[in-house]
């Protein structure tokens, strides 16, 4: 039942990094933009916490990278892991092509706060919270006119009028399910299970760790804590579940000690901990007439390399930049093919960045299998360490830095904004 009709150039289904930074540059551009955010506050739990140098980069070009230093974070300066107890440069990135040398080790909700703040300036934005979106409004030629939600707070049936919707409502899209588009999902060799320890219950330098007994990861998440990651090949987990929380945490010791014994005092048993269902993919379709998917809603990375976030950011600055000018150069539903080119421009780069993630993922699933039975000299001389020693040129530059620089060829189109 709609209670009330909310009419704008642009709904933004989603306040994650892709929707927060779409929502803004397009506020800045003086176009009338709704975002709509299922919940009712900030807060994220484990969710993407690295910004890669690329992602530095645009933040710098939208004129907010000295207010984001402000927000806790931490910065990072080289790729490192604790092999077998010895600990190894992957990667400084001082040897990186770029003018930003470093990844921000930050978590979401102080950065999605700014940015809506930031947005908030603009008369023709408005922020919907605790509002959650739950089908597609469309005309009778199937072209998508807006959205319908629940406002939860108000206890209200809200209509979206829009040219465009954007779907950057995250992997379990529901705009992307309510326009018939398949998420594109592949089968993942390794699903992770996360867990949060408080600042200083464990001294980790380096981002991760490979023993015998299996891997860990470890992410900085500024102001000090850290969160840890467990891989576990996916028809394991229930295994793991049901020899309980006291065997989970001496496999994890059986890798990290320290961690084994943060984990005996700050966790409370499974419910401290998150599956993370890796389940890469890339739908079949991002544009169809008045709609656009972004983000996980259009293509879901895996955690290897951290590229969730700077694909999310990279495809909103695209977006930013395509929806000004398809919405400026008509009037009513912008067209598919207006929106296509969207899509031509991005998914080149994001099908060469999953396709890496695969590969890298099979890896680990070997790993997880075999392990325990390789002897450390086999695994030591087969793990590939740049550290200062990155090629000058040639694909693995190219693989590297397409990781840790993304995109190069986007740009924020500042000549949009109106301020
Ligand atoms: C545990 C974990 C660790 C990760 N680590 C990293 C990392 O270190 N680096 C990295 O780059 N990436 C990482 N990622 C991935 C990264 O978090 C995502 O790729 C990134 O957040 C995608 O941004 P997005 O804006 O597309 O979607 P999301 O961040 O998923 O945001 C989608 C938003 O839509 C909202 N929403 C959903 N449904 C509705 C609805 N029906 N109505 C209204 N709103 C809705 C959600 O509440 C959410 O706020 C990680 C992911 C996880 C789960």
């Amino acid at each position: 039942m709609t209670d009330r009709t909310v009419t704008a150039d642009v709904v933004v289904v989603g306040c994650g990094p892709g929707g927060a930074v779409l929502a803004y540059l397009l506020a800045r551009s003086g176009v009338d933009v709704a975002l709509v955010e299922r919940a009712a506050t900030f807060e994220r739990e484990f969710r993407g916490f690295g910004w890669n140098p690329g992602v530095v980069r645009l933040f710098d070009e939208m004129g907010i990278l000295d207010d984001v230093l402000d927000l806790a974070h931490e910065q990072v300066t080289e790729g490192s892991f604790s092999l077998y107890g010895e600990e190894v440069t992957v990667l400084d990135f001082d040897t990186l092509d770029t003018d930003y040398p470093y990844a921000l080790m930050m978590e979401q909700p102080a950065l999605l706060e700014y940015l809506v703040e930031r947005a908030g300036a603009y008369d023709n934005f408005a922020f919907y919270p605790a509002t959650t979106v739950t089908d597609l409004r469309t005309d009778e030629s199937g072209a998508v006119r807006g959205v319908r939600a629940n406002d939860r707070e108000a206890g209200e049936g809200v209509a979206f009028d829009a040219r465009v919707v954007v779907g950057a409502d995250g992997r379990y899209s529901t705009v992307r399910e309510s326009a018939g588009i398949d998420a594109g999902l592949f089968e993942s060799p390794f699903d992770l299970v996360w867990f949060k320890l408080p600042r200083g219950a464990v001294d980790a330098h380096a981002q991760g760790r490979i023993d015998r007994e299996g891997l860990l990861v470890y992410f900085g998440l500024g102001g000090g804590d850290l969160q840890v990651g467990y891989p576990v090949r996916p028809d394991n987990w229930t295994a793991i579940r049901e020899a309980g929380f006291d065997a989970f945490r001496d496999r994890v010791a059986a890798i990290d000690p320290r961690v084994g014994d943060a984990v005996d005092t700050h966790l409370d048993g499974f419910r401290d901990t998150s599956l993370l269902d890796v389940a890469p993919g890339v739908a079949d379709q991002w544009t169809a007439d008045g709609l656009l998917l972004l983000g996980d809603a259009a293509h879901t990375a895996s955690p290897i390399g951290a590229q969730g976030n700077p694909l999310a950011v990279e495809d909103a600055v695209v977006a930013h930049d395509h929806l000004v000018s398809a919405l400026a150069s008509g009037s009513g539903t912008v067209p598919g093919d207006r929106l296509r080119e969207f899509e031509t421009r991005r998914r080149p780069t994001v099908e060469r960045v999953v396709a890496l993630q695969r590969r890298a993922g099979r890896a680990i699933g070997f790993w997880l299998d075999y392990g325990e039975y390789a002897p450390p000299w086999l695994v030591r001389a087969s793990v590939v360490t740049f550290g200062q020693r990155l090629p000058r040129f040639g694909p693995i530059r190219r693989s590297v830095e397409s990781f840790a620089l993304g995109d190069r060829s986007v740009s924020v189109a500042r000549s949009r904004f109106v301020d």
